[in-house]
């Protein structure tokens, strides 16, 4: 998968560890291209965007953005892949059937400690994403075991958003079954390209075709909501192939995607593509190309009918990611698994990140948690306005009082005044947004705040 850097779990494991997950597990190390450690992160500096389709100012909050239908969340992590994409820097583990089922195992006793906590028992989830790595790897028996030891263990809502992410080579008739049997309503399909020389050229395991058999398959199968995850600014990629990739995938049968991610390739050092820069043998379009295919994407992609609703995000009305508005929410969520990353009333926390580890506090009876970060209240209601401010049509401040007890202009009264009198920042109907200029300058008016 590929996931964007102001994602948590993304943030939690993506950094730190290069190299060493492979090592353990016995894979490969460094960066080869067979290794398995890394995942990419969305966006070479390119948050800057000036898409602006699908706003909505003066609007009032829809349900969308009702922070309180919104979490609280849970995620599960598994980190397993066929192989390292090579742009990725993400830690992951070479995929064994065994190594995955005892995995599950652990999982699961995870699972049984959280429960016997009333703060967790006693609450229900809304949204359920099984993320990874490679989630879709998992053998139908062990992810079946592992959904019924959760909806045992814990409250899901009955309308819960249960996301699983998928490669399309997994889209296979057994595991789609599997998936829906066991109540999984929402994939994630990391696409990436329309064209095999970039997938190849990234290091992909599949080809176009595979996205296009997988993607019918599964609504054959009966999933009606279905993402894409898409990279511009691959090596090698044009202009005309991004344009190609958008319309092959707005072309895919029986009818297009109801969610689109479209990530801008960032190049972390300890991949394949990091040495190739070193070495000054990695072609990347430039940056120009690069933005001019973003903003193709946002004009695009709203003509097509996508409301553009985070900086790397559309989706048909009604098919927002639930599970992701609850992070730029500031919302309460639970992960589960090795690296994943928690946050609950403030509090923060990560789990042990390699399976070793992981496993032996679980059969000592303990929860694996490596680290935990309790920010001071400035720096979590800053963090909580970077993450609104992602929003395109803007973050309700309804949500930050009702989280802190104070507005954000009480808080951050001089740094606001100071970006909304440079044309960066502004109050539209109840929310804080960005500016079309703020939307280019993302990173600056973020960097103010801290
Ligand atoms: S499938 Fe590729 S991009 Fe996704 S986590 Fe695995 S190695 Fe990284």
């Amino acid at each position: 998968m590929l996931r964007r850097r102001r994602d948590p779990q993304a943030q939690a494991a993506g950094e730190a560890e290069r190299g060493q997950a492979a090592d353990e597990a016995g894979g490969p190390r460094g960066d080869s291209p067979g290794g398995l450690h890394g995942r990419a992160a969305g966006g070479r500096g390119l948050t800057a965007v000036d898409g602006t389709a699908g706003r909505a100012a003066g609007r009032p909050v829809d349900d969308a953005l009702d922070r309180s239908r919104l979490g609280p969340g849970l995620y599960v992590h598994i980190p397993f892949c066929a192989r390292k994409c090579w742009y990725c820097d993400f830690t992951a583990y070479h995929h064994r059937p065994g190594r995955a089922s005892r995995y599950v195992d652990d999982l699961m006793a995870e699972i049984r400690l959280y429960a016997a906590d009333d703060a967790f028992a006693s609450v229900t989830f809304r949204t359920l994403f099984f993320g990874g790595g490679t989630p879709s790897l998992l053998e139908p028996g062990d992810f079946c075991r592992l959904m019924a030891c959760l909806r045992s263990s814990f409250r899901l809502d009955p309308g819960a958003e249960v996301t699983l992410e998928a490669n399309p080579e997994d889209l296979r008739q057994d595991r789609l079954e599997a998936w829906l049997e066991a109540g999984v309503n929402r994939l994630s399909i990391g696409a990436q390209a329309a064209q095999d020389r970039l997938l190849a050229a990234a290091g992909r395991v599949h080809d176009w075709r595979a996205v296009e058999v997988g993607y019918r398959r599964a609504r054959q199968a009966g999933f009606a909501n279905i993402g894409l995850d898409l990279i511009f600014g691959l090596p090698g990629q044009t202009r005309d192939d991004w344009r190609e990739t958008l319309e092959r995938v707005l072309a895919l049968a029986p009818g297009p995607p109801e969610h689109l991610s479209c990530y801008g390739l960032q190049v972390e050092e300890g991949t394949l593509y990091g040495r190739w820069r070193r070495e000054g043998r990695l072609r990347l379009p430039a940056e120009e190309d690069e933005a001019a295919m973003y903003r193709h994407a946002v004009e695009r992609l709203a003509a097509a009918g996508y409301e553009h609703y985070e900086i790397s995000n559309f989706a048909r009305p009604g098919f927002r990611s639930r599970h992701n508005l609850n992070y730029w929410a500031d919302g309460d969520f639970l992960g589960l698994g090795a690296g994943a990353w928690s946050h609950w009333h403030g509090r923060r926390w990560g789990n042990q990140r390699f399976l070793g580890p992981y496993a032996r506090a679980l059969a000592e009876g303990r929860r694996p948690v490596a680290e935990v970060d309790e920010p001071p209240l400035k720096t979590r209601m800053a963090d909580a306005l970077m993450l609104g401010t992602r929003l395109v049509e803007g973050m309700p401040a309804a949500w930050f009082v009702e989280r802190f007890g104070q507005t954000p202009e009480e808080a951050f009264g001089p740094q606001l005044a100071d970006l909304a009198g440079r044309g960066l920042l502004e109050r539209a109907g109840g929310r804080i947004r960005l500016t079309r200029r703020g939307l280019l300058l993302a990173n600056e008016v973020w960097a103010a705040l801290l």
